[in-house]
């Protein structure tokens, strides 16, 4: 069987979710057992346009990104947003509560940027806000882990799985206290599981970065709030940092 070729592309973001892959180090082996990388900035230098798979990085925060994924998209069979900045916009998303105009005068101050492609930013957008995406591998960063059964379950035509309940649910299996109890504000209870509770089970609470429920269960969300006197304000404001603008619950 033809093995399916995999390019890599990277939008705003810091990298650190294709790093995590190029980390893999030898177990990069038994990835290149199912898959062909005909493309991969961060580890080699060859290019090809001809691919099947495609991984995207980032968020998209211009008109020249925008068509630049276009392009990729009806190149590619499949297409992959891979961590956070690509799958719900990320960090990269706290921007927008301001207009383009008022962050481009806040960064650049009065330097005349008019007529340059590179500046012209709009909103920032997830990469399903501009294009199909057939699969997310959610986090900031991606869990290697996770990357590798997932590409994997693709290669071999299956759907991946990827979880839709709480991260609560892998944080009482971890056993650990919970850290509403200890004073702190953790988004587990309307975050997607799948990071094996990493952050609460080393005592940070979850600031949400593999993206809101779909259906955050709203009564154990105003149950928690009620328990620990905590405001729906607050709850947003933590919100923002990876789901700027997102409602949870009301
Ligand atoms: S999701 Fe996080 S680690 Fe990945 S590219 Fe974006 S900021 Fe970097
Ligand atoms: S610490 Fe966070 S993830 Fe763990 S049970 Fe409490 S709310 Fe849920
Ligand atoms: S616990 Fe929350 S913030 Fe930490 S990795 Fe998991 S989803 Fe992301």
């Amino acid at each position: 069987m033809k093995k399916p070729r995999v390019a890599f592309f990277d939008f705003a973001s810091c990298e650190g979710c294709q790093l995590q892959i190029a980390d893999l180090e030898e177990e990069i082996l038994d990835l290149i057992n199912i898959v062909d990388v005909v493309s991969f900035r961060e580890v080699m230098k060859e290019h090809s346009d001809d691919y099947d798979i495609a991984i995207i990085e980032g968020s998209i925060m211009r008109p020249i990104d925008e068509g630049r994924l276009k392009e990729i998209r009806e190149n590619a069979k499949i297409l992959v947003a891979l961590g956070a900045c690509a799958t719900i916009g990320g960090i990269n998303k706290i921007r927008n509560q301001w207009t383009p105009s008022e962050v481009k005068k806040e960064v650049y101050g009065n330097y005349n940027l008019k007529g340059n492609d590179f500046f012209d930013v709009f909103q920032t957008k997830a990469v399903d806000e501009v294009v199909k995406v057939d699969y997310n591998i959610h986090g900031c960063p991606i869990n290697r882990d996770e990357f590798k059964k997932v590409i994997t379950s693709i290669a071999m035509g299956k759907n991946p799985e990827i979880p839709n309940y709480p991260v609560c649910v892998e944080c009482k299996k971890n056993e650990n206290i919970c850290l509403f109890e200890l004073g702190k504000f953790c988004l587990g209870p309307i975050t997607r599981a799948g990071c094996n509770s990493i952050c609460p089970t080393n005592g940070s609470p979850c600031d949400g970065c593999r993206g809101i429920l779909k259906k955050p269960e709203v009564e154990c969300i105003n149950d928690i709030l009620e328990r620990y006197n905590l405001d729906y304000e607050e709850m947003k404001r933590r919100c923002n940092i990876y789901n700027y603008g997102k409602e949870v619950c009301k």
